[in-house]
């Protein structure tokens, strides 16, 4: 399915909301209760990533918030959720792996910072959760993304489970890195999207915490569904889903 540019408003549309520190597997979790229950994946982080990369291939001043508010206006983020893996489009380029990249894990926090930015991609986020069932997964998804939705999940893990995780990721894909250093580049990130003024990572007050520290992804997305599952029957059978 294609996102982006559709504008028209449905009511009705279940939004689960996932929130949660880098590295507590909420992509992973997202993208497979999306298959389950049949809705699509909003990767949020995706378009603050593509939004980044086009900012340094363009070579624009990452402080420069105007010139990166004026490149969201004037910038086309699509996600295609094939199955397989996540199409990222931007511009109508499939950019999919480049916002994978190191360079641009590190340099998210000077877009994600704007104000004019956020504001912007979470009017498309909405958009997309205006006319479409969603599991939608960010930092701010619960607070600002979709703050009415019933279904709010915080999923944490401690920061060296999070950090292992992420030094396994990178070790299978053939990037030998120190853990020392993947740790330390977790704990920034954690201060990062915690402590900064616009959509800081926070948990919804009334969102459900889920710490997965020792937790498989399995039975995460189980405890996720016999949540949402349990409240969304009716609905769901109502609307066919
Ligand atoms: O989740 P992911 O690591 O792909 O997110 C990339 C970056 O985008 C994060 O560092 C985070 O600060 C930012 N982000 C955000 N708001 C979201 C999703 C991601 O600020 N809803």
């Amino acid at each position: 399915m294609t996102f982006g540019g559709n504008k028209k408003k449905c009511p009705g549309f279940i939004a689960v909301a996932i929130d949660g520190p880098a590295g507590a597997g909420k992509s992973t979790v997202a993208k497979r209760l999306a298959q389950r229950l049949g809705f699509a994946f909003l990767d949020t982080g995706a378009m603050y990533r593509a939004l980044t990369l086009k900012a340094m291939r363009l070579g624009l001043k990452l402080e420069d918030e105007l010139a990166l508010t004026a490149l969201a206006q004037n910038t086309k983020i699509d996600l295609e959720d094939k199955g397989e893996g996540l199409i990222v489009s931007l511009d109508g380029e499939d950019v999919s792996q480049n916002i994978r990249t190191v360079e641009v894990t590190n340099n998210t926090f000077y877009i994600a910072r704007v104000s004019g930015v956020r504001a912007i991609l979470v009017r498309w986020q909405q958009e997309i959760g205006a006319c479409r069932n969603v599991v939608a997964e960010g930092r701010d998804i619960g607070t600002v993304v979709f703050p009415r939705t019933k279904y709010k999940f915080y999923l944490d893990a401690d920061v060296e489970e999070r950090a292992k995780r992420r030094h396994a990721e990178l070790t299978a894909k053939g990037k030998p890195i120190d853990f020392e250093e993947v740790l330390k580049d977790v704990r920034d990130r954690d201060h990062k999207d915690f402590t900064r003024k616009v959509g800081p990572l926070k948990k919804a007050e009334d969102a459900v915490v889920i710490d997965s520290t020792k937790m498989t992804v399995e039975e995460v997305i189980d405890t996720l569904c016999k949540h949402i599952i349990g409240e969304t029957k009716d609905k769901m059978t109502k609307d066919k889903i």
